[in-house]
C-alpha cells in the first residue's frame, strides 16, 4: 500500500485543518471545540508526484487540560504504529505546553521520523515562535499556517524525502 503519514497533536492545534489541506478536500471536521474529530480519518495526498496516505488521529478527547497524554497517545496508537512518518502539530500561539512535553517524549519513543508542524504561524513575525519547538530535537520544525496554506510546501518536501 501507500506509505502512511500520521498527524498527531493535542486538541485544537489544527490537526484536522492540516489534514484537510494535505488531502485537498474537506474530509475532516474542523471546529473550535477541542477533540471534535471523533475517529481516525484516512485520506490520500500527493506531493511532487508522490502519493501517500494520511491519517488524522483526532480528538475523542473531551477536554484538553483534563486529559492525560497517555490517553491521546493511546487513541493515536494504532495509527502511529502503522505510520511511516509522523507529523506532530503544535500551536505557536500557545507555545510549548506540558502536554506537548509529554507527547514529545511519547513520539520520540516510537523511533519514527517526526516532523514538527508549528501551526498557526499566520504571519511571518510569529515564525520565530516556532523555534521554541526545536528543543525537542526532532527532524525539523516547520512554521505553517494550515488555515492559510503557508509553509506546507516545505513540510511536504521534507516529508516525502523520508517516505
Ligand atoms: P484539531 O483539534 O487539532 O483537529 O484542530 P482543528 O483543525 O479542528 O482546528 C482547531 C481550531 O484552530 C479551529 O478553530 C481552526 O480554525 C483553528 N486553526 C487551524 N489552523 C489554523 C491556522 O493555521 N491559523 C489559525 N489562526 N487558526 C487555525
Ligand atoms: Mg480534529
Amino acid at each position: 500500500g501507500l506509505p502512511l503519514v500520521a498527524i498527531i497533536g493535542r486538541p485544537n492545534v489544527g490537526k484536522s485543518t492540516l489534514f484537510n489541506r494535505l488531502i485537498g478536500q474537506r474530509r475532516a471536521i474542523v471546529g473550535d471545540e477541542p477533540g471534535i474529530t471523533r475517529d481516525r480519518i484516512y485520506g490520500e495526498a500527493e506531493w511532487a508526484g508522490r502519493r501517500f496516505a494520511v491519517v488524522d488521529t483526532g480528538g475523542i478527547v473531551p477536554d484538553d487540560d483534563a486529559v492525560i497524554p497517555a490517553n491521546i497517545f493511546k487513541q493515536a496508537d494504532v495509527a502511529i504504529n502503522e505510520a511511516d512518518a509522523l507529523v506532530w502539530v503544535v500551536d505557536v500561539r500557545a507555545g510549548v505546553t506540558p502536554l506537548d512535553e509529554e507527547l514529545a517524549r511519547l513520539l520520540r519513543a516510537t523511533g519514527k521520523p517526526v516532523f514538527v508542524a508549528a501551526n498557526k504561524a499566520d504571519a511571518q513575525r510569529v515564525d520565530a515562535e516556532a523555534l521554541e519547538f526545536t528543543r525537542f530535537g526532532f527532524e525539523q520544525v516547520f512554521p505553517v499556517s494550515a488555515e492559510q496554506g503557508l509553509g506546507t510546501g516545505e513540510l511536504l518536501d521534507a516529508l516525502i524525502a523520508r517516505l
